[in-house]
């Protein structure tokens, strides 16, 4: 069967283009980077040339860009990093309620060693207001850590009034861009950030390297401490053939950005709009226009999220869905929540989301099947209208 991956949120192919650029750095060219002799500096360029790739595509300068293990690394850097580097200035976090784990449970962290976090509300297209950020910076605020746009329900954030905001403050900005960049514009000095995350896997680069760009004379606490890679301030020796992917990515991400996101944003209207027609109660999560090109994200009301993605799985589509009952949790997405979805129609959500290789036919195909699929469910379902208070619990009751 011809499979149809709609979930490019989670992760991207690797483009063949990057791939190939990659490959010579796994055999001829395995150099250390730090190594004196000719096989260390072909490597050492090799890097070179990606963080000027890397600083080309977000606006910044190459010794700017810090490589690193991915967008968890980047995050759990610039938060944990600005947090210890600035506790002599106050103890104050401000970031979102709908971030990343990888912002979220740094910042958990944080607060057990003394910090204290404000977690800021979203309204119901799951925007966070620049107003409330400005009513939250106390005297003891250090840092503000807000996504570009969510990994979830792709709504994009007011990141360049807020970081117009923290710099008349003077407070830090950290945003965690990883699902923004390669997909819309970004651009660190339009945006004013202090820090900003990108992780390789994300924009059809490899799994496992990502980038933080920290501004320049900024200083942030390592996180990791050895050898004096990245200006000695990330030891390990690099992770060469991926960064070199990364840098080719983001080159390639760039420069197809307008082309790539009007293609996109047409597809994803079209599904989006499909969906609406086709299917009855449904609705949209996120912003309907500010939200990432390739991004869909609906609740099927009177339908478990995972009974959806295993009869789509069946049909030969991979998507996901923000209800995270197999994967040991029996709590629904914290963005769902946070947007005010009840229980259980956050439970029955399904993130459809689009990338390079996703044509037309693909979204044909979905539309084509998708109805069918959910009719289906909802005849076996005890989700229905008599029964739709399920409370905080995992009710998988639909019977197959
Ligand atoms: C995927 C993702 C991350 C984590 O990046 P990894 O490279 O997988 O560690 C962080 N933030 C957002 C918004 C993401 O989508």
């Amino acid at each position: 069967m011809n499979r149809i991956y709609l979930d490019n949120a989670a992760t991207t192919a690797v483009a063949p283009e990057v791939l190939e650029v990659m490959l010579p750095y796994f055999t001829e060219c395995f150099g250390n980077p730090s190594s004196i002799h000719s096989t260390g500096r072909d490597a050492r360029r090799a890097i070179d040339a990606a963080r000027k790739q890397v600083a080309a595509a977000i606006n910044c300068q190459p010794n700017e860009v810090y490589f690193t293990a991915g967008g968890s690394e980047s995050d759990n850097w610039a938060i944990k990093g600005a947090a210890l580097a600035r506790k002599n200035k106050g103890n104050h976090i401000i970031t979102s309620s709908i971030e990343h784990h990888a912002v979220l449970h740094t910042c958990q962290w944080l607060e057990k060693q003394g910090f204290e976090v404000t977690y800021l509300p979203v309204d119901a297209d799951g925007q966070v207001s620049v107003a409330d950020v400005e009513k939250a910076i106390t005297d003891k605020t250090i840092l503000i850590t807000i996504m570009a746009a969510n990994n979830e329900i792709g709504t994009i954030q007011p990141i360049a009034e807020i970081g117009k905001l923290a710099k008349s403050k003077g407070v830090l900005f950290h945003t965690d861009a990883v699902q923004a960049v390669g997909a819309i514009p970004i651009d660190v000095a339009a945006i004013g950030c202090d820090m900003l995350s990108l992780s390789g896997h994300k924009f059809h680069g490899p799994k496992g390297v990502g980038a933080l760009y920290i501004r320049k004379g900024l200083r942030l606490e390592h996180l990791i401490e050895g050898g004096a890679q990245e200006r000695g301030q990330r030891a390990g020796t690099e992770n060469l053939a991926s960064i070199v992917g990364l840098g080719k990515a983001i080159e390639l991400a760039a420069a197809n950005l307008e082309a790539n996101a009007a293609r996109m944003t047409a597809l994803r209207d079209k599904l989006i709009e499909g969906i609406m027609a086709r299917i009855p109660d449904v609705k949209l999560n996120g912003h309907r226009t500010n939200r990432l090109p390739n991004n869909v994200n609906v609740s099927v009301r009177y339908v478990e999220g995972e009974a959806l993605l295993l009869r789509l799985d069946l049909a030969g589509v991979a998507g996901s869905s923000g209800s995270a009952c197999t994967s040991g949790s029996l709590d629904p997405s914290h963005v769902l929540l946070a947007i005010g979805l009840p229980h259980e129609i956050a439970h029955g959500s399904l993130r459809l989301t689009l990338g390079n290789e996703t044509t037309e036919a693909d979204i044909d195909y979905v539309l084509d099947k998708l109805p069918g699929i959910v009719s289906d469910l909802r005849a076996m379902s005890v989700l229905n209208e008599f029964t739709t208070t399920v409370g905080g619990t995992c009710p998988i009751k639909t019977v197959e």
